[in-house]
C-alpha cells in the first residue's frame, strides 16, 4: 500500500489537472451550444451537450468540487427530458443552457486561481500506463530458492540436494550445526532442512535450530530429516519451529511438495483490473485507489479500443464507466460478452447515472454490479476485491487440472490462441512444446497408477518450478503436457525445454523398494513459421513423434523443409 499521504498527493494532483482542463471542456461545451443555437433541429448536439455535463457532474463530485458538480447538474438536467424527442429546442431553454455555462465559467476560473500555476499539465505521462509493456517486460526466469541443508553424513544429502535442483531449489551443505548458524546469520535461506543427532562435542539439530529462530527476526521454514523418530523426539522438533518432519531415507518428491509449500509466497498474485472512462482524471482517480489497495490497473479512455487492451492485460475485472463517446458502458459490455473467452469476466459499471430503470437494464447485459460516482474508496475497493476474489476461485475450477494444477488442456489451447495474436501484434516469437512422458504405461503397469499420478506431479512441479513467470504449462492430455513460452526464439525454446529434461530424468522415483528414472520426449514448434494454434500444436506434435521414433528421451523441431514437403 502506498502511504495516505502519499495517495491523497497523487489524488490532489489529478484534481488540480482536472480544474486546468475544465476551460478546455467548456469551450466543447460553448461549440456544441453554438450548433444547437444555430439549427435546434439538430438532435446531436443535445446528446453531447448531456453528455459532457454528465461527465462533469460525475468527475467534479468525485474531487469534491460542489459546484461545480451543481452547475453541471443542472445543465444535464435541462437537458434529459429532451433527449428522446426530435422537436426543436425552444429559445428559453437555450438562454438557460447560455446561463449554466457562464456560471461554470465563473466558478471554473474562481477555482483555476485558487491552483498553483505550476500544476500539472495533460501530457504528465506519470498518468499513462502502458499495459503491454508491463506483461512484455515480465520475463525473468524464476530465480531458484536458496535452502541450507546441515548433515554430518554428506553422502545422504548431497544426492537429495541434486535432486531438489530439479525443482527449482539451490542447495548449500553444511557438516556441522555450528556450521549451518553461521551461514544462516550471515545470508538467511529460504529453508532449512536439518539432522538431528550429530557426533559428540556439537549441538544437536534441536538446539541448533532453537539458537537460530531466536536470532533471527523472521523465523526460516525448518525441515528435519531423522533416523529418530520418536514421539519426544517429534515434540521437540516441533517445540524448536520445525514445520515438517521426515524419516530417513526421505524421498525428494515429499520435501519438495513439502518446500513448495513451506516457502510459497503467501501472496497470491495481485488482482487486475482494467478501469475504462473516457474521462481520463476520473479513470486514473479510481484506479488510484484500486493500486493503493494492491491492485494492479491499467486505464482505458478509448472504449474502441478495449479489445486489444484486454488481450493484453489479463483483467480479472473490468470497471466501466457508462457514458462514453462511440459507445455507451451497456453497448461495450454486449461485445464483451459475445466473445467466450469474457463471458465469464466481471464488469461492474461505476457511473453517475442514478436511474434505477437505466441502471437496471444496463445490468441486463450481463453485468454483475452497478456502482455510482461519487462512490467511497472503502465501497469501491471491497466491491471490487468481493466479486474479483470469487471470479478467481470459480476460474481457478474452471481452467485447472486437478491432479497437477496445472492449465487444463481447453486453457492451455486458449492462452496460445491469446499469445500468437498478441506475439503477431508485437513482432514477437513464441515458442511451443509438447511434451510425452516415455514408456508410461509401463510404469503404470509395473509400480501402480498411483505411483504413475506421481510421476506426472512431480514433472508438473519441474515445468512449474523451471520456467519463467509468463511462460504457460498445461496438462494437455493423460501424459501429455504442452508449454507456451512468449517471446522465446525456437532455439531459445529448444534449450530451456532440453535443460528441464535432463532435469526430469536425473528425479528418482521410488515404489516400495524399486527406485526408477522416468524421461520425456518433446517436440517444439514456433510462430511466427507456424503461424497458428492449431498449425503450432500439429507441428509440435509431428516433432514430438519424431523425438519418440529416434528413440524417446530428446527434444526435436521439424524444418521449414520438411513443413513443406508435408503440404
Ligand atoms: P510412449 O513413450 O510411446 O509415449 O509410450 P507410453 O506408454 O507413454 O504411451 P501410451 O500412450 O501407450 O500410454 C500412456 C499411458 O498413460 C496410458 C494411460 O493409462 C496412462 N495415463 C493417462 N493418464 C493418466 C493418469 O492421470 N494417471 C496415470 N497414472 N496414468 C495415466
Ligand atoms: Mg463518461
Ligand atoms: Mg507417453
Amino acid at each position: 500500500m502506498t502511504k495516505p499521504s502519499a495517495l491523497h498527493e497523487r489524488i490532489a494532483k489529478l484534481r488540480q489537472t482536472f480544474i486546468s482542463q475544465l476551460p478546455e471542456r467548456l469551450a466543447t461545451l460553448e461549440d456544441w451550444l453554438d450548433q444547437l443555437r444555430r439549427n435546434p433541429h439538430d438532435h446531436r448536439p443535445k446528446i453531447e451537450l448531456h453528455r459532457l455535463f454528465h461527465t462533469i457532474k460525475g468527475t467534479s463530485s468525485s474531487f469534491q468540487l460542489p459546484e461545480i458538480h451543481a452547475t453541471a447538474l443542472a445543465g444535464q438536467q435541462l437537458l434529459t427530458p429532451l433527449l428522446d424527442k426530435p422537436e426543436p429546442l425552444e429559445s428559453p431553454l437555450l438562454e438557460s443552457l447560455q446561463k449554466v455555462l457562464q456560471k461554470l465559467s465563473r466558478v471554473t476560473t474562481a477555482l483555476a486561481d485558487e491552483i498553483p500555476r505550476k500544476g500539472p499539465t495533460p501530457q504528465d505521462t506519470s498518468f499513462q500506463i502502458d499495459s503491454i509493456g508491463e506483461y512484455v517486460a515480465n520475463q525473468e526466469r524464476i530465480t531458484p530458492k536458496l535452502v541450507y541443508f546441515c548433515d554430518d553424513e554428506q553422502c545422504h544429502v548431497q544426492p537429495l540436494a541434486m535432486q531438489l535442483s530439479c525443482f527449482g531449489y539451490q542447495s548449500e551443505l553444511f557438516e556441522s550445526p555450528q556450521a549451518l548458524y553461521e551461514a544462516v546469520v550471515k545470508k538467511r535461506p529460504d529453508a532449512v532442512i536439518l539432522d538431528i543427532i550429530f557426533p559428540e562435542g556439537h549441538v544437536n539439530g534441536i538446539e541448533i535450530l532453537t539458537t537460530i529462530q531466536e536470532k533471527l527476526e523472521q523465523r526460516v521454514p525448518a525441515v528435519f530429516l531423522s533416523g529418530h523418530y520418536d514421539f519426544s523426539t517429534r515434540l521437540k522438533a516441533v517445540q524448536a519451529g520445525g514445520a515438517a518432519f521426515f524419516p530417513k531415507p526421505v524421498k525428494v518428491i515429499d520435501l519438495a511438495e513439502t518446500l513448495d509449500n513451506l516457502t510459497a509466497e503467501a501472496k497470491p498474485p495481485p488482482f487486475r483490473i482494467l478501469v475504462v472512462d473516457d474521462d481520463p482524471e476520473m479513470a486514473r482517480y479510481h484506479s488510484l485507489i484500486l493500486e493503493d489497495a494492491g491492485m494492479i490497473t491499467t486505464t482505458l479512455h478509448d472504449p474502441t479500443r478495449i479489445l486489444e487492451v484486454l488481450h493484453d492485460f489479463h483483467a480479472d475485472l473490468i470497471l466501466m464507466d457508462m457514458y462514453m463517446p462511440l459507445c455507451n458502458g451497456q453497448d461495450l459490455a454486449k461485445v464483451i460478452r459475445q466473445i467466450p473467452d469474457y463471458l465469464s469476466l466481471p464488469i461492474v459499471y461505476l457511473s453517475g447515472e442514478t436511474n434505477s430503470g437505466k441502471q437496471f437494464s444496463a445490468m441486463r447485459v450481463g453485468a454483475e454490479d452497478f456502482l455510482t460516482k461519487p462512490i467511497q474508496p472503502e465501497q469501491l475497493v471491497s466491491t471490487v476485491l468481493v466479486r474479483v476474489e470469487r471470479m478467481r476461485v470459480l476460474r481457478s475450477l474452471m481452467t485447472r487440472d486437478s491432479l497437477t494444477g496445472l492449465y487444463n488442456h481447453t486453457s492451455i489451447k486458449q492462452f496460445l490462441t491469446g499469445a500468437i495474436a498478441s506475439a503477431s501484434r508485437h513482432k514477437l516469437p513464441v515458442c511451443f512444446a509438447m511434451l510425452d512422458v516415455d514408456r508410461f504405461k509401463s510404469v503404470n503397469d509395473t509400480y501402480g497408477h498411483p505411483v504413475g499420478d506421481q510421476v506426472l506431479v512431480a514433472l508438473s512441479r519441474v515445468l512449474r518450478k523451471r520456467l519463467r513467470n509468463s511462460d504457460l504449462v498445461g496438462r494437455y492430455g493423460g501424459e501429455e503436457f504442452a508449454v507456451v513460452m512468449p517471446e522465446a526464439t525456437l532455439a531459445q525454446g529448444v534449450k530451456i525445454i532440453n535443460e528441464l529434461r535432463e532435469d526430469f530424468a536425473k528425479v528418482r522415483f521410488f515404489a516400495g523398494n524399486q527406485e526408477f528414472n522416468v524421461t520425456f520426449s518433446c517436440g517444439v514448434a514456433f510462430y511466427p513459421e507456424c503461424p497458428t494454434a492449431e498449425n503450432l500444436c500439429e507441428i509440435a506434435d509431428k516433432a514430438l513423434y519424431k523425438a519418440k521414433h529416434a528413440g524417446r528421451n530428446q527434444v526435436m523441431t521439424i524444418s521449414h523443409q520438411e513443413i513443406s514437403h508435408d503440404c
